[in-house]
């Protein structure tokens, strides 16, 4: 499946470790990226609905986007 959004990924080329860091306090280099890229809100709903289990994704490590789909499932 061709996933068009990813053409205009800030990270497309980056080094994807940057991406998947050992432990979750060194996520700050990503998140940047992740701030400034126009397809965040894609990428972070790709994540979330695949229950990506590894990585910084539209912003937002694991742990994050555990807690985004509890608030969702509290809220409807
Ligand atoms: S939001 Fe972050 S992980 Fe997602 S495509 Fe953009 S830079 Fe890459």
């Amino acid at each position: 499946m061709e996933l068009a959004w990813r053409r205009h990924a800030a990270c497309r080329g980056l080094d994807p470790e940057i991406f998947y860091p050992v432990v979750d306090d060194d996520v700050d280099d990503a998140k940047v990226v992740c701030g400034e890229c126009g397809v965040r809100e894609t990428c972070l709903e790709f994540a979330l609905q695949r229950r990506e289990k590894e990585g910084v994704w539209g912003g937002a490590t694991e742990k994050e986007r555990r807690r985004i789909l509890r608030q969702r499932r509290r809220a409807s």
